[in-house]
């Protein structure tokens, strides 16, 4: 087992794994665990403080702190993004829920039980602005006061959960120029 070695390339042609500290490994079979990382998204503001990706117990801590009484908006309606919303309504003075699509989890779920959650939601409080996206993020003195949509509605926020995750931590999988689709696994793990 290593620890503390990132693994920045693999070659597939020499079945080998390249590490950040130069070592390479040749491997016979190879699995890549890597996770999820934050989807990188496209609005105006990014240096405004209170914007979080949940990743760490500071950030939860953070969120709850800031969220107490406050107006917590939260981007994207599926695992993550749902559950802070969730956690959040008996804090928050409001939270607003920003989606992509028409109702929550329509992926996983399907629309049907979607409507189902976003009315139980809707129900505790929280107000959803679907087929919506961010299009800016607006501080005061650095720190976020503002969410603008891109349908040019402003949500006022004092903090901001961006619950929006790649399946998969692959930036040196990708760099491979390969399609390793986020849900093929198994395709690409045969094909490695
Ligand atoms: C806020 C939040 C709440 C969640 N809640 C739930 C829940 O309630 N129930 C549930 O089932 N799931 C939940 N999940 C999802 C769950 O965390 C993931 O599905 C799970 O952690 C995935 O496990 P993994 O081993 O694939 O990846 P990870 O747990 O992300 O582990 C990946 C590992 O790979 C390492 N790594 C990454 N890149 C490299 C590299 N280049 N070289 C070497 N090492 C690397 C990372 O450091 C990490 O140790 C939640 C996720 C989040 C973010």
């Amino acid at each position: 087992m290593f620890t503390e070695k990132e693994a920045v390339a693999i070659d597939v042609k020499t079945r080998s794994v390249t590490f950040d500290d130069g070592l390479r490994m040749e491997y016979r079979k190879l699995f890549i665990a890597t996770g999820s990382k934050p989807k990188p998204m496209n609005y105006k503001g990014k240096d405004v403080r209170n914007v979080f990706h949940l990743r760490t117990p500071e950030d939860a801590n953070s969120i709850a702190r800031l969220a107490n009484n406050k107006n917590a908006v939260i981007v994207g309606t599926s695992f993550v993004g749902m559950e802070v919303a969730a956690a959040l309504t008996d804090k928050a003075h409001s939270v607003s829920v920003i989606g992509i699509e028409s109702v929550p989890f329509k992926k996983a779920l399907g629309e049907k039980v979607g409507k189902a959650i976003m009315k139980l939601f809707e129900a505790n409080r929280v107000k959803f602005y679907m087929l919506n996206e961010v299009s800016e993020m607006i501080g005061h003195h650095g720190q976020l006061k503002e969410v603008v949509l891109k349908s040019g509605k402003v949500l006022r926020a004092d903090v901001c959960v961006i619950g929006c995750f790649f399946p998969l931590h692959c930036c040196f999988v990708l760099a491979l120029g390969g399609d390793f689709g986020p849900w093929i696994w198994p395709v690409s793990v045969e094909f490695l």
